[in-house]
């Protein structure tokens, strides 16, 4: 499975706005927010022109917002005609004020707009995308984002929630939808027309549009759609059937899906949005095989967690790892034990490789911004919901969740009402396992020392141990495993200090002991548990990258290919001064790594990866193997492998043929932080994975006799 895509994918729709506000918490002057808007948009010449009829209960001075390419033609307030200049303009965005007379009441604002977006611009990469990007439209594909405080297509207003109507005219070829309840669409003089509404509180308006073919089912009174492009239209069955089969597991398992409809959009920029009622993935994403049975469960149940009940984002996003638990995990356990603990290990592997202190504890997640924050925000907020069902069981996990549903449906809910959902299932207090999992960051690591065996008449042994952690001590139930002469017995014990001392029976002498071998909890672990990856070197703020060798084109794209890889801003140094002790990114061509790693006694290139390097670094200067290669020798253009140092500290080498195979690595290395290894043909991966890690074991000193 390609993982760097799913990285695409498994993004909540919130929009900037639904954060700026949920931080702002709204104009409290203003409630029952309405619009009902007319949108014509010709994606060929990129216009736009629309109408809103706004109608709102307000009192004292009200604003409303607007991208700064829109021209508003006509403005009235109660059917009273106002001055169409905005009251300021900056930073690309115009405002309005208006002054509203008398106590709080109802009243109606109409205006006319048009303005001209941006072209679609297919370059942007994901992580571009995750960020703010523009309206943009063509006719391969419009998207209009629910952009909050960036420029906004649409009037917004400081209010935390509202409803809407939206009209949408479009030309015949065209199809186009915003999240809601198609009302009504017909073909009328050779233009698309479709109405929705939205009557839940909404956080703002995405519109979508494109060359579409549409197919519709209708499943348990739900209608559910594809909106795709023709290249992929023969997919559309397929995914109807997976839309499904998700509705009905969830409504089983939480309750009744929240809306009357769900549509998949295929869009040409490599997006993976959810939104209320559809899901906005990218077509070369919908290709991929496995999207049907991963992402688009987690797409679909955002719906419930996100878009069903919302995030209280100043106290932190519950809804991620909510969702990457019920979704992503959950068909990880469906597979089986061995794929659900291959993740649950990848995700402590991805938190070992942040250093420290570095990252920000699950209360002050919002949304994805980085590499660091996908592994807080997603996977160790899974994890604790993982712990938690360890801790209360499965039937009271359940109905927790069931109750969360039904009583905070389109509203607002944090942590704190979580908790209070799993403590009235379970009848236990646990105050103490959210405030060391949310509010603190972090992760207890956990080590034995003080191992003793001391046999007993009648062959019976006592073995005791002594658990420490990092301080300050979490309260833990650590499951531990000690082999003995005759077998293998479990055991699960309470550690609430730094150090805490155990003893335990045994029929046979203890031979070993592990600690959490089946990483049932969220820790740091050690290094022998963990290999190194890239990912480590692409976190760490303190990372030097070295370009080894002479070239000035070289080094500028070694410069770019850093500034995409590293988390921080590039610390660059060349390959000329001492070497730099901390975490090493090396690059350069096959010559130049192999010298450099040679010359300051760092792992040469892993015998897996090796081809001609090796004989190419032990024959420096001479360049005829190039000319005579042997056949299989050199796997691929580049390769980039991640080692560790003698010091502990990683290094990452990447190694590329020339100057053109390492610019070819700049769009898709930064996707692969969780591998150890890639050898790439040009841009292709054509080989990557993992180093193995053994388990850590503590030994039982042979007893006396
Ligand atoms: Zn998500």
């Amino acid at each position: 499975m390609n993982s760097a895509l799913l990285v695409i994918l498994c993004l909540i729709s919130l929009s900037a706005c639904a954060i700026q506000e949920g931080i702002q918490g709204g104009d409290p002057r203003i409630t029952g927010l309405h619009h009902d808007l007319k949108v014509r948009l010709e994606p060929a010449s990129q216009q736009l022109a629309a109408e809103d009829v706004v109608t709102l209960n307000a009192q004292g001075t009200i604003s409303f917002a607007l991208g700064g390419q829109f021209t508003v033609t006509r403005l009235s307030l109660d059917g009273k005609d106002l001055p169409v200049k905005p009251s300021e303009e900056s930073k690309g965005i115009s405002t309005w004020r208006l002054e509203l007379d008398g106590p709080a009441s109802h009243h109606t604002l109409w205006l006319s707009y048009h303005g001209q977006l941006q072209p679609l611009d297919t370059r942007l990469d994901h992580r571009e995308v995750l960020g703010f990007i523009p309206a943009m439209a063509d006719t391969q594909g419009s998207y209009l984002p629910a952009s909050g405080y960036q420029p906004s297509w649409y009037p917004r207003f400081d209010t935390d929630a509202f409803t809407y109507s939206v009209s949408l005219d479009l030309p015949a070829e065209q199809r186009g939808l915003v999240p809601g309840r198609l009302v009504k669409e017909d073909l009328q003089q050779g233009r698309y027309q479709a109405r929705f509404e939205f009557k839940q509180p909404a956080e703002g308006i995405d519109l979508l549009a494109g060359p579409y073919q549409i197919k519709e089912i209708m499943h348990d009174g739900l209608r559910l759609r594809t909106y795709f492009h023709p290249e992929i239209a023969a997919l559309a069955d397929d995914y109807l059937n997976s839309i499904s089969a998700y509705l009905d597991r969830y409504k089983k398992t939480i309750g009744p899906y929240p809306f009357s409809e769900f549509s998949i959009v295929s869009s040409p920029l490599p997006t993976g949005f959810g939104m209320p009622t559809l899901t906005y993935l990218g077509i070369s994403v919908l290709r991929l095989p496995f999207i049907r049975t991963t992402s688009l469960g987690h797409e679909i149940l955002h719906n419930w967690w996100g878009n069903g009940v919302y995030i209280d984002l100043i106290h932190g996003n519950w809804a991620e790892g909510l969702t990457t638990f019920m979704a992503d995990y959950a068909y990880k356990e469906q597979e089986g034990p061995d794929d659900a603990r291959a993740m649950r290990l990848q995700w402590l592997r991805d938190f070992a490789a942040i250093p420290p202190g570095q990252d920000q504890p699950l209360s002050r997640f919002a949304f994805r911004s980085h590499n660091t924050s996908e592994i807080v925000g997603y996977h160790k907020s899974a994890y604790i919901f993982l712990m938690l069902r360890d801790r209360i069981g499965k039937p009271a996990f359940d109905r927790a969740l069931r109750n969360f549903w039904k009583e905070k449906q389109f509203q607002t809910a944090s942590w704190k009402d979580l908790q209070r959902a799993f403590e009235t299932s379970s009848g236990e207090n646990l105050d103490i396992f959210f405030e060391q999992w949310i509010v603190r960051a972090g992760a207890p690591q956990l080590n034995a020392v003080y191992l003793k065996a001391e046999p007993k008449p009648g062959g019976a042994y006592l073995a005791s141990f002594t658990l420490t952690q990092s301080a300050p001590a979490y309260a833990l139930r650590v499951p531990v495993t000690l082999k003995t002469q005759t077998g293998t017995v479990e055991r699960l014990v309470e550690l609430n200090e730094t150090e805490q001392p155990y003893t335990l029976e045994l029929d046979a002498q203890p031979l070993t002991l592990s600690i959490d071998p089946d990483l049932r909890l969220f820790r740091r672990i050690t290094d022998a548990e963990m290999p190194p990856l890239l990912r480590q070197v692409m976190t760490d703020p303190a990372t030097i990258t070295v370009v080894a060798g002479r070239d000035a084109a070289l080094h500028k794209t070694a410069a770019e290919l850093a500034g995409k890889l590293l988390d921080n801003t590039p610390r660059i140094t060349d390959d000329s001064t001492a070497l730099p002790s901390g975490q090493l990114l090396v690059i350069g061509t096959h010559d130049e790594t192999a010298a450099f790693l040679q010359k300051h006694h760092l792992p040469a290139v892993p015998q897996q990866l090796a081809g001609d390097v090796q004989g190419r670094a032990t024959a420096k200067g001479s360049t005829n193997v190039a000319g005579g290669r042997t056949p299989g020798a050199t796997k691929g253009s580049a390769r980039v492998w991640a080692a560790r140092q003698k010091n502990g500290k990683i290094v990452v080498v990447v190694s590329a043929a020339n100057t053109e195979a390492l610019q070819a690595l700049i769009r898709p290395l930064p996707h692969y932080g969780k591998e150890s290894y890639l050898v790439f043909e040009n841009s292709k991966v054509i080989e990557r994975g993992v180093w193995p890690a053994e388990g850590k074991v503590w030994n039982f000193p042979a007893a006396d006799k």
